[in-house]
């Protein structure tokens, strides 16, 4: 094994690489464009293409591909490979600036919510040179935005990239105020993947895995996870196996996989990487993916990237850790100590609580999917009612600024709040697990995402909204002749009004729910129900104000997204009527038929077989039971509407109650059946595989 310095980043075009191989004056012009993002000029890009190239055919590398992440979150890429003819028979390896700035997928399948007609198809990708280009599978992966001809985003890269400079626009006016000057401010992201691993022998035979990613079947294991004894456990060789490789794959990718360690459930795992900025981290996540699910295979695993895979046993999140860091090295989100520091900090922190309750209805669906439907509200997530944990100590400081308590008079010309912030605790234990977004010392912890999201589409939202906080403080403040007055008033008026949104008590009780709609808190149980906010007139506003999106890119992302979520439904329909027509059903009968045989000859040898007689009707009567409702469930896949916002409503209020009566009958037939029939793994065999 190389050392590990060695090996990070070493698949990896990264700036040192660049420093050694392009000539002076095109690194300082590349370094301007990742820095300032004004355009590459194509004489630069020529030189920055061909070295990118040596470097990578160096490396091994035959093809390159522009990757990109369409709306529906996964990450796509078509490759073409360096050889180019040189017309005496030979091939030489070859790559344009062109080639690295531009590509032209023939991208007419991807989902596009009626933005782009088939017939002008032609989507292109544009090089983002602020996420660097690395070699994976022997290909060159060129990160890249995906627009339509016509300009418009089709993907989930460039509306981050827009939200990012415009919460560093902000943020630098908000610090001018404070007399402070820095060039930039970075939206720093550090997302916690869970996923499960299961053996490969019993993925192969749960086709609902295969094709959905979860189980639709699966009577409850006789031990699940009530002992806690997984979490932080002792991690199994095999699994360790895996993790090391995963590690290793991830620091030649320059992914700074930090931190590995069992999660709650029986077979789940986490991998925490260091932070970074929200555009490399959304990058490196799409990646860490990806490469989680390759290197399971090689360990006879499967990866399980799903929110729910398990009915009764916790399902998978994504903790978005959040914050805001200058160029000069401050963390915004730090208390700081000097009570300008802690002024400067409190107005942050007002800026994000109005945020998250302005916004409440995007942050939500910016979660929203057929997956993280089973996972939020459900006894281990976060429930679908977004609130703020602050703790208690901040939640005071609050408290003691809206009731005017602690303010000092007269503190004219003084940045101050007058007070000074207690210390913090930033350590572990005092986190209120069951919150949706805390505040965990420094930073903010997001925790509503599922496991297999693109973290994109929540950071774009969170940089927009709290950018409009900043936005509307800076437009007040900065016409103030007395600051501190000023601030004072303004972050104690905004505090009253979003306290709604601020809650340390359990988010897991009935009673917060109840509570939070006392409050009026938006409480969007399902994936449909909250995604059609996403063109509410306010929140158009919003978007349109800072250049995100317009009103026809929302409405092109909500259309996919709730289509998405209707065809998932439909596949998880499909998959359980086939897997009850041609394995439940059948087992169950053969089990049935055998003990039907045994009865027969019992009785006429003169022996009365009650308790055989009881188990056959048993099983009789529940497989016609669950044949009536495999009907139902098959005539009302049937008649789903077509247009898509009605399919997923009809998804939502009819086909998934059908198939949970569907799955009752069956996960009852599983606990009765000869353990030798029966046709798949059950949960016990799956989740304790070794
Ligand atoms: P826990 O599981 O206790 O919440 P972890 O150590 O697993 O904590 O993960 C914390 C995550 O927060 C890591 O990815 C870490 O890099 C990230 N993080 C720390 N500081 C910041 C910051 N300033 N901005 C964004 N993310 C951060
Ligand atoms: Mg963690």
């Amino acid at each position: 094994m190389k050392e590990i310095p060695e090996l990070f980043g070493s698949m990896v075009f990264n700036d040192h690489v660049m420093r050694q191989m392009l000539p002076k004056t095109v690194y300082k012009s590349l370094k301007r464009t990742m820095q300032e993002g004004t355009a590459l000029e194509s004489d630069v890009a020529d030189v920055v293409a061909a070295c990118m190239k040596d470097w990578a055919v160096s490396k091994g590398a035959t093809h390159f591909t522009h990757w990109f992440q369409p709306m529906t979150g996964i990450t796509a890429e078509k490759h073409d490979s360096f050889i180019s003819p040189d017309g005496n028979g030979n091939v030489l390896m070859d790559f344009s600036g062109k080639e690295l700035v531009k590509g032209e997928p023939d991208a007419s399948s991807f989902p596009s919510g009626g933005l782009r007609a088939t017939f002008e198809a032609r989507g292109y990708t544009a090089w983002d040179p602020t996420s660097y280009a690395f070699i994976k599978d022997d290909t060159l992966f060129i990160p890249t935005a995906f627009c339509s001809y016509t300009g418009q985003i089709l993907d989930k890269k460039t509306p981050l990239l827009r939200s990012m400079d415009v919460i560093s626009a902000e943020s630098i006016k908000i610090l001018s105020l404070f007399g402070k000057t820095v060039k930039r401010v970075t939206a720093t992201v550090g997302p916690e993947q869970e996923y499960f691993l299961i053996d490969m022998k019993d993925y192969a035979k749960r086709p609902d895995i295969k094709l959905t990613g979860r189980t639709l079947f699966g009577a409850p294991s006789p031990k699940g996870q009530e002992k806690d004894d997984h979490y932080f456990g002792t991690i199994r060789p095999r699994v360790k196996a895996f993790m090391a490789e995963l590690d290793q794959e991830l620091w030649k990718l320059g992914i700074p996989s930090k931190t590995e360690h069992n999660e709650v459930a029986p077979c789940q795992h986490e991998m925490a990487p260091v932070f970074e900025t929200a555009n490399i981290a959304t990058d490196a996540n799409q990646l860490t993916m990806e490469v989680m699910k390759q290197v399971a295979e090689r360990h006879g695993f499967a990866c399980l990237l799903h929110e729910k895979p398990f009915e009764g046993i916790n399902g998978s999140g994504k903790h978005n850790n959040w914050s805001l860091s200058t160029d000069t090295g401050e963390n915004l989100l730090d208390p700081g100590k000097t009570p300008s520091e802690n002024a400067q900090f409190i107005l942050f922190l007002t800026a994000i609580i109005k945020a998250v309750d302005d916004y409440q209805d995007l942050l939500r669906l910016s979660v929203a999917s057929a997956g993280n439907d089973h996972r939020l509200g459900a006894n281990e997530a976060p429930p679908a009612i977004l609130s703020i944990f602050v703790g208690e100590e901040l939640e005071e400081v609050i408290n003691s600024i809206i009731e005017g308590r602690n303010a000092k008079s007269g503190s004219r010309n003084k940045i101050e709040l007058g007070m000074v912030l207690p210390k913090l605790p930033q350590d572990n234990s005092d986190r209120n697990r069951t919150s949706p977004f805390a505040f965990t010392g420094n930073k903010f912890e997001f925790r509503m995402l599922g496991s297999s999201f693109n973290i994109a589409c929540t950071n774009t939202i969170l940089n927009t909204a709290v950018s409009e906080s900043l936005s509307l403080f800076y437009d007040e403040l900065s016409k103030a002749s007395d600051f501190s007055k000023a601030l004072h008033e303004l972050v104690k008026r905004e505090l009253t009004e979003h306290k709604r949104i601020l809650f340390n008590g359990n988010g897991y009780s009935k009673e917060w729910e109840e509570e939070a709609e006392r409050r009026g808190l938006l409480n969007y149980k399902r994936t449909p129900d909250a995604l059609v906010h996403y063109t509410d007139e306010k929140n158009v506003a919003l978007f349109k104000k800072h250049g995100i999106y317009t009103r026809e890119e929302l409405k092109s992302r909500e259309e996919v997204l709730i289509d998405e979520y209707q065809k998932q439904i439909h596949i998880e329909a499909l998959t359980m009527i086939e897997m009850l027509k041609k394995a439940i059903i059948p087992a169950s009968i053969t089990y049935s038929d055998k003990l039907a045989k045994g009865i027969a000859v019992k009785k006429s040898i003169g022996i009365d077989a009650e308790a055989e007689m009881k188990i056959c009707r048993e099983i009789t009567d529940s497989v016609a039971s669950l044949l009536s409702k495999v009907e139902k469930l098959s005539a009302d896949v049937e008649s789903t509407p077509d247009d898509v916002y009605e399919a997923a409503r009809f998804s939502a209020d009819v086909l998934i109650p059908d198939m949970d009566d569907a799955r009752a009958v069956a996960d009852h037939l599983e606990t009765i059946v000869d353990k030798k029939e029966w046709p798949m793994p059950t949960y016990a065999d799956i989740l304790f595989y070794f």
